[in-house]
């Protein structure tokens, strides 16, 4: 499939005035390192790095040198342009939790020499570059990637980026990208992104015409993903890097952990069933961080993900750029089933008022579509997880009574000052995940929702406990505080 990427100015509408954020950590308080750096320690899930065929990727790089009339000029230096790649590799080797192992490159930039101006210039080029390797077998499952950088002067519309869609993880495959400091860091993840599978992330965009609105489907819009378009940012600002896989692109090529995005769903006959998780930022990397459902009237799939500029998130476009409505907080993508059984996501928009776009809720918002209503909050303190509760109702299920949860709370460790106590869910119901809440004498403490919690100082007279609820689908949760 041809694929192309398209570069742009962000223009979109802001709404003025409105402050209400969801977990929003204040980019004045917390910089962005102390964010990468895991201020908040949520959860580990459980379960071991998932094996694929082709863990071992190279990256075979070559510059092309423009015979053509558009100019051969590259803003950067060589040492600049491998470090892009760098990056864009380490991308994907970090967000598959090293599934793909390692992802190296290969040469220092040897040159090919190609027309931008051919219609033929990307196949040309890939063809000239994997000539300067010889021996070395490219696509299909090879872990063998051609990367082709071109002068600035062969960008979009004359010459399109792409990527080859394949087969996951496993591929192999060529790149074709051009030298723009503002974009190229997404483009080449992007255009790799590709590479392994994917398609470009939409969203449904409303617009309101004769009075009335519609919201068709976009390509290229949902911009809390890579594979959505390469923004500019705005001048004298740091270049926007590509934010964290989502919890829709992660369960494509399974890489998810256990209990890191969990499934919920009604099982036959079952009429209601509401259950609620701490759901903590996309970018980091422990925890809940994403919520499955499938809508019982229509059997949609949808993901759910909690953008809150955390981690690998800290310079993406929506943390980053202000002036647009796509805001931090809990995301809903809908995954639209495509021939050939690939899939593609689409951003959910949170509201139809045209006037301005919103496409992640706030504090104790909802979204509603068909059997299924998410709704976020009460969100209490900065940096702590979203919660997130999720009701799927099947009008026509007559089985209300759903099995409960089950389970115990308890805590370890010494109940003295500085020292850590660990809670422990015990003989829970197979499947179950859990999420925490610290009591200091049966009183909720503030930001104390990790499985973990550091006595305070002067600790006598406090008596610490933990609560720890347990949910899977089909079941109701249950709630048990330790002793
Ligand atoms: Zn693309």
């Amino acid at each position: 499939m041809r694929t192309e990427m398209r570069s742009t100015t962000s223009t979109d509408r802001r709404r003025p005035g409105r402050l209400r954020r969801l977990g929003v950590v204040s980019a004045v308080a917390v910089s962005a390192a102390g964010l990468a750096g895991g201020a908040v320690a949520a959860p580990a899930p459980t379960g071991a790095a998932t094996t694929i065929a082709t863990p071992v990727h190279h990256a075979y790089v070559v510059k092309m040198i423009d015979t053509g009339s558009q100019g051969n000029t590259y803003p950067e230096t060589d040492a600049q342009l491998l470090a892009h790649v760098d990056k864009a590799l380490d991308f994907w080797v970090d967000q598959t939790d090293q599934a793909i192992s390692s992802f190296t490159r290969a040469g220092n930039l040897p040159t090919i020499t190609g027309d931008c101006t051919s219609s033929t210039v990307k196949s040309d080029s890939w063809a000239a570059g994997k000539a300067l390797f010889p021996g070395v077998t490219f696509g299909g499952t090879t872990g063998n990637h051609m990367i082709v950088l071109a002068p600035a002067g062969c960008a979009y519309p004359s010459v399109a980026t792409t990527g080859s869609l394949a087969n996951g993880l496993n591929s192999g495959g060529n790149v074709f990208v051009y030298d723009n400091p503002q974009i190229i860091d997404i483009s080449l993840t992007h255009e790799l992104g590709h590479n392994f599978s994917f398609n470009h992330a939409n969203a449904l965009v409303c617009s309101t015409t004769n009075g009335t609105t519609t919201c068709p489907e976009a390509d290229y819009q949902n911009r809390y993903s890579v594979m959505s378009l390469a923004l500019s940012s705005p001048a004298g600002s740091p270049p926007y890097l590509p934010p964290a896989l989502s919890s829709y692109a992660r369960d494509r090529v399974g890489v998810l952990k256990t209990c890191e995005v969990p499934s919920v769903s009604l099982g036959t006959g079952q009429h209601d069933v509401t259950a609620t998780y701490d759901v903590w930022g996309r970018g980091s990397k422990n925890g809940t961080r994403g919520i499955k459902v499938v809508d019982p009237t229509t059997g949609d799939t949808y993901f759910l993900d909690y953008r809150d500029g955390s981690g690998r998130d800290a310079a993406s476009y929506y943390r980053m750029a202000s002036a647009t409505g796509y805001n931090s907080g809990v995301t809903v993508e809908k995954v639209k089933p495509l021939s050939g059984g690939n899939t593609q996501p689409v951003l959910q928009p949170i509201t139809q008022d045209t006037t301005w776009r919103q496409y992640a809720l706030w504090d104790q918002e909802t979204f509603t579509v068909g059997g299924l209503t998410v709704r976020t909050g009460p969100y209490a303190y900065a940096g702590d997880p979203s919660q997130v509760t999720v009701t799927l109702t099947n009008p026509s299920g007559t089985n209300t009574t759903l099995p409960t949860q089950q389970g115990t709370a308890t805590v370890t460790g010494t109940p003295t000052a500085g020292q850590t106590l660990t809670a422990n869910p015990t003989n829970w119901t197979a499947g179950s995940c859990h999420r925490y809440q610290w009591l200091d004498n049966g009183v909720p403490i503030k930001r104390a929702r990790n499985a973990t919690f550091t006595v305070p100082a002067n600790p006598a007279g406090h008596v610490y406990t933990v609560q720890i609820t347990g949910q899977q689908s089909g079941y109701q949760p249950l709630t048990a505080t330790s002793l």
